[in-house]
Order: structure tokens, then sequence, then C-alpha cells
């Protein structure tokens, strides 16, 4: 134990045990009992509103975390006015000012490290680890989008016919975006949506999910400071029907980027599609129903811990995350044997501590959907393992990591966000089947793969529909720049996030002859 705190087992949640992450964590523990206030933010001031929320923390509902104040439908109208009237002037800032205004805001937010991983661990639930993650992610997402804009925005395309007209390929932006982002990247997500659509010169009004406001909000006064100018930033903390619903079908707004569920999606592109002005792109990036596929040559222990990893990490709150193993039937036992044994070592309990591997789920509402689909599964699936909960766990929202053996990929219904993972057994001669089975699911966003054979992982490879395929690793945890992330079908619309082609979709192109 390199850190000498490390205490496995050794209890759950509770709000008297501080940080134990090494060096670092006097740090964080100077945040843990702060108490958070956030609001909207309409040109560059944050505003209390009678709707007013008391934050609690995932792994102990007792704890206050802080106060957030939800915007109405009004506020939604007066945003997107702001942001509306702003557009001309951030339109005209050169790209180079824009983009400095985002590596400064890269610079905040590292040196606001221990700030924003205890709001992660308070207001998301996040283990100490996931919370580096998530910021090193945030600051990744503002210094490759910067940079890219520099390269793409910088010069007009310039072309000449043959009888010496000249004419100029411009890109700018495209006027409001809205940027709907989820809670499971609450700084991440929120800001990869946010700095790509302003360093391509679009305003922005940004709705976070109403469960992680607070962490969106400090993003803002960040960004704020960074030199982004109230008129091209809006916040609307809220219910999605009171805020995303006004929001989406303004026919003020000229694009959407989301993050979130397929049925969310869909929601939007029907509102998109009713509003009775010019129609406008949407960039979705939704769920998966996410495969790996074992063959008999893998290494088993390499398989568990990768496939462990995969599932249960970060409570399985991932859209990347592991949902069905499948495992060639000549060495399923020895896998499932691993497999228990790894989940049996598990332990569950308060993310702040060094020894906690599966924090809690988000909200109760996700715990109970999440306890009834496993008490369904009980009755009409083989449960293969279940990692026991810690003794504190009834104060938190805590799912235990659950595994089930299923007889065919086509029995899974709809994706379970959590720590909940199928394993399913296939023969050697189904293998095409099996990778059939898998598109057919509709979803086509990750895929493991674990063989020692080259030409097999190019067989599955070659004939998976999936965004992301990772090869003898884990399946989750895409590094911005160099895993460009994002599916397709029902997984989403790409371009994909982290990659050079995503801020083109938040651009509109124009074609202006030069000289007269
Ligand atoms: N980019 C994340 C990963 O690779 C997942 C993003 C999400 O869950 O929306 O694990």
């Amino acid at each position: 134990d390199i850190y000498g705190s490390q205490r496995r087992n050794s209890g759950g949640p509770n709000i008297d045990i501080a940080c134990e992450w090494g060096p670092f964590s006097a740090k964080v523990n100077q945040w843990l009992e702060h108490q958070w206030l956030g609001g909207p933010i309409i040109n560059g001031q944050r505003l209390d509103t009678e709707l007013r929320i008391d934050v609690k923390a995932p792994y102990d509902q007792r704890h206050l975390t802080g106060h957030m104040h939800f915007a109405n439908a009004e506020l939604v109208a007066q945003a997107v006015q702001v942001a509306h009237d702003g557009f001309a002037d951030w339109h005209a800032t050169p790209v180079g000012i824009r983009t400095q205004a985002l590596m400064r805001l890269a610079d905040l937010l590292e040196d606001n490290l221990e700030e924003l991983v205890a709001l992660c661990h308070q207001e998301a639930g996040k283990t100490i680890q996931d919370g580096i993650d998530e910021v090193r992610e945030a600051v990744d997402f503002c210094r490759y989008y910067a940079l890219q804009a520099n390269d793409l925005f910088s010069a007009p395309l310039n072309r000449t016919l043959a009888d010496g007209q000249s004419h100029s390929l411009i890109r700018d932006g495209r006027g409001v975006f809205v940027c709907i982002s989820p809670w499971n990247f609450p700084l991440a997500i929120f800001l990869g949506q946010v700095t790509a659509a302003l360093a391509a010169g679009n305003t922005v009004v940004a709705k976070p999910a109403e469960q992680t406001s607070l962490i969106a909000c400090r993003a803002v006064e960040l960004m704020l400071d960074a030199g982004v100018p109230g008129s091209a930033i809006q916040l609307l903390p809220g219910r999605g029907a009171d805020v995303g619903a006004p929001l989406t079908a303004d026919a003020r707004i000229a694009g959407v980027a989301f993050t979130g569920s397929t049925e969310t999606a869909r929601l939007i592109n029907r509102t998109l599609a009713a509003r009775d002005c010019a129609p406008v792109p949407l960039i979705a990036e939704t769920g998966g129903q996410n495969a790996m596929i074992i063959d008999s040559t893998s290494l088993p222990e390499q398989v568990v811990q990768d496939a462990v990893q995969s599932a249960f990490a970060s409570a399985g709150q991932r859209c990347s995350a592991l949902r069905v193993l499948c495992v060639q039937t000549d060495i399923a036992d020895r896998i499932i044997d691993l497999l228990k044994g790894a989940m049996a070592e598990l332990n569950t309990g308060n993310p702040c501590l060094h020894s906690t591997d599966v924090g809690p789920v988000i909200d109760r509402a996700a715990q109970q959907n999440l306890l009834q689909y496993v008490e369904q599964m009980k009755n009409t699936s083989t449960l293969l393992a279940q990692t026991e909960l810690h003794a504190d766990a009834a104060q938190g929202t805590f799912v235990p990591p659950t595994a089930f053996e299923i007889d065919s990929i086509e029995r899974l219904g709809r994706e379970q966000f959590g720590p909940i993972m199928h394993l399913v057994r296939y023969q050697a001669r189904d293998l095409d089947t099996l990778i059939d089975q898998i598109n057919r699911c509709g979803y086509g966003l990750t895929l493991g793969i674990h063989t020692r054979n080259e030409g097999t992982a190019a067989h599955i490879e070659s004939r998976a529909r999936v965004g992301n395929t990772y090869i003898n690793r884990n399946q989750v945890g895409a590094t911005v720049g160099v895993q460009p992330f994002g599916g397709q079908g029902l997984s989403g619309t790409g371009p994909k996030a982290g990659g050079p082609h995503y801020l083109l979709r938040f651009t509109k192109l124009s074609c202006t002859q030069l000289g007269g």
C-alpha cells in the first residue's frame, strides 16, 4: 500500500472519514465540508431563483453538498436572447483570442484541481481517481479544441479558377448553440461540448444535468474568470421540462449538442423538427449495449481484470461500460471462477477512501431502477456473483456489482446504466452469429476483444459495427485526441468527441468571391 493508509473492508461511508488519497488528500479534505452555492448564470451574473434545491452527497444522503437555484421558462427566453445578441461580437472576435480564453480556462481548472475533485466526489459520487481523471479530461478538451480551432479556422481556404477568379471558403460559427450534458461526466463532457461550440465561434446556452449543476456552475465561473465574455456563455440549470423543452423549441437556436440517453436524443430531434423555422444540426452521443468478446486463446486473468474494470469502475455509469461479456465455451468456467473471486474482492463505500473500488450510483431513482432490474433478472437468469455492500450502504445510493449469465444476447433489453454485467457463452463456430447479434442490438459504441490471435481480432473488428474497439485491454476511458469517442446507430450521430472532425459540425461554411 503505497499510501500507507489503505484499509480494505474498513467500513462504509462516514462523513467523518477524511479523504485518504496520499499527499493530495490534505488539500481535497479542506473542501469536503464546504457547501457550494450555484444558480443560472446570465450575462455574467449568477442568479438566485425561487426554485432552490438541496444537493446531497450520493454516498451519504445526510451530507449536504450545497444548494442549487434552478431556472424557469422565463429565464430560458432571457438567456437565449443574451446569447443571440452576443453572437455578433463573439463571432467577430479573432479565433486566436477566443482560444486564448479556453487555454486560460484549462490552466484555471488545473489550479483548482482539489476543489473540483472534491465537488465531483460530493455532488456526483466520484472516486478520487475518477475525479482526477474527470478534471484531466476537461483540461484536455479545452486545450485540444483550442488548438484544433486555431488550425481549422485561422485562415480561409482560397482557391483560384483558371480565369483568375478567386474564391474563399470560410468556416465560422452558426449562432446560438445549445449544449445539454450528462451527470456521469459533469465537468469533462459539459466543458467538452461548451468549449467546442465556443471555439468554433458560437455563443452557448448550456443546460447541465440537474443532478450535477453545481459542478457546471463552478466551471462557468472559471470560464468567465478566464476571459470568456458573459454574453457568450449562458448557464441554465434546471429540470428537463422547465428548461430543456423550451430551449430546444426556441426558434433562435442554431444547433444542439447533446449527450445522454437515446430516448432523450429522440425527444430533442422531435422538438427540433416541430419548430416552424430553419432545420439545425443535432450532435447526439447516446448509450451503448457494449460487448467484450473473449476467445479461448486469451489470458483469463487479464480478461477478468479488464472486464471488472470495464463493467464496474465508475459504478458502471459510463456509456462505454461493458454490459455483456461473451466468452468462448471452452474457457467459460475458468473465467466465471476468476470473476467470482474478483467480484468478492471489490470494495464498495465512500468514494473518497483509497480502498473503495465502486462508489454509489448518481441518485435514488437510478438506484431503485437498477435494483429492480437485478431482482427481475434473478427470476429469469443465473446469478453468477454479487459483491456484498458495506455496512453503511443504506445511507447512500449504492448498487452491488452484479453479474448474470444469460443464454443469448438477444435477451438483453435496454441499457442498464450501472454496475451490472451479463455473461453469455458462445461456441467458436458461432462467432459470426454472435457478432451479428451484437450488431442487431442497434447500438454501436464500444467493443472489447480479447484474443492472442491477430486474425481473429481483425475479423471481429471488421464485422462489428461500433465506434470504438479495444483489443486486450479494458474498454473505457477514451483519451482526448488519441481515441476520438462516439458510436453509431442508437449510440449517436457522431462526429466523435475529442477527434479532428468534431468542431466542424459546430460551424457553417460560406464561399465568397474575392476581389469582386
Ligand atoms: N468517454 C468516456 C469513456 O471513454 C465515456 C463517455 C460517456 O459515458 O458518455 O469511457
